[in-house]
């Protein structure tokens, strides 16, 4: 027999299929206080996010009156029409992260938006809001989720040990770390600080930092009308291995063109790439993948272009420095 479901059902559901773990929160939520101008970002976790989440910024703030709405599902403040779409700027423009994270767990947010006298603070339980009220608050966000899937014990169970989600948690906020070295971020685990960024680096920096301070990069960049590269390789000897960090516009992603370009240009691409990909909104869609994993270029050939002449740079500057002295 086909039923139904209870709204508070399929929204536990559907809330589910957005955020899968506590990195998926991590992601939505540093995504949220970059898209709010955020300079510096602290994370605190407890059991690797399963039982404690709290994230701080000092962006834009959220404005008290706003708060239910910003748990609200499919609203947002960054699109209005479907127009928009082919013009998105920001990380984030479904307006699903906040109702589904609250629709599975206890969260709070204290927010101060820049212009307010006063601050807002609203509490929220499996969806349903418990408290919304005006308080004192310093400018910015603090977002606290307690008890992640505590109402939904199927996806609980499959949770790993705390060590183990703090792990992943750690890859986002290296990841944002990355592209994003002028802002503060911070991670603590059970009040121990796990991971500092100071906000004052550059990606050359933070690479060095991921990949180890030996470490001989390789770098070349480039600007073909509207669209830029800059590709960075750590050539592994040894390794049958390439490992790719692609980011569109700010946003991680897997594309196999990409892929395609760096094994064309030299069938030994192997090691680590970094490779940021610049390009107006219009000609790139974000839209295509539930967790915007995939993005779709306009014109791919273009991408591919770009992405395979740089590679092929890279791979001229490394022959000729591992080339042979000319004899005297
Ligand atoms: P989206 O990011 O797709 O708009 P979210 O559910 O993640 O949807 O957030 C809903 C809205 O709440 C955002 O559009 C934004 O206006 C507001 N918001 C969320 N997090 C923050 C934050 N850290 N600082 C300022 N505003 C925020
Ligand atoms: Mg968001």
């Amino acid at each position: 027999m086909i039923k139904r479901l209870a709204p508070d059902i399929s929204t536990r559901i559907a809330a589910g299929e957005v955020i899968e773990r506590p990195s998926s929160v991590a992601k939505e939520l540093i995504e949220n206080s970059l898209d709010a101008g955020a300079r510096t970002i602290s994370i605190q976790t407890e059991q690797g996010g399963k039982s404690s989440f709290v994230i701080e910024d000092d962006g834009c703030g959220i404005p008290c009156a706003e708060l239910p709405l910003a748990l609200e599902r499919y609203a947002t403040s960054k699109i209005t029409d479907i127009e928009d779409l082919e013009r998105i700027s920001t990380l984030g423009y479904r307006g699903e992260a906040l109702a589904s994270i609250a629709a599975v767990s206890r969260m709070e947010i204290r927010s101060k938006a820049a212009e307010a006298e006063a601050g807002g603070l609203i509490r929220c339980e499996a969806g349903e809001i418990t408290l919304h009220t005006e308080t004192p608050a310093k400018p910015g966000t603090r977002i606290q989720i307690d008890d992640l899937f505590f109402n939904l014990p199927a996806r609980r169970k499959f949770l790993k040990t705390s060590s183990a989600e703090l792990r992943r948690i750690v890859q986002i906020v290296n990841d944002y770390a990355l592209i994003h070295p002028e802002v503060t971020f911070r991670l603590y685990e059970e009040s121990k600080k796990i991971l500092e960024y100071t906000g004052a680096a550059c990606v050359e920096d933070t690479l060095l930092r991921r990949w180890g301070r030996q470490t001989k990069i390789y770098h070349s960049e480039s600007q073909s009308g509207s669209l830029s590269a800059r590709l960075w390789w750590n050539p592994i000897p040894d390794s049958r291995r390439v490992v790719i960090m692609l980011f569109v516009n700010g946003r991680r992603v897997q594309d196999a063109a990409i892929r395609a370009a760096l094994s064309t240009a030299d069938a030994a691409a192997y090691g680590e790439w970094l490779v940021l990909l610049d390009l107006p909104p219009q000609d790139v869609d974000v839209n295509i993948h539930p967790t915007k994993e995939e993005v779709r270029f306009r014109r791919s050939g273009e991408a591919f272009k770009i992405v395979y002449d740089n590679a092929k740079a890279i791979f001229a500057q490394r022959h000729s420095i591992a080339a042979p002295p000319l004899p005297p």
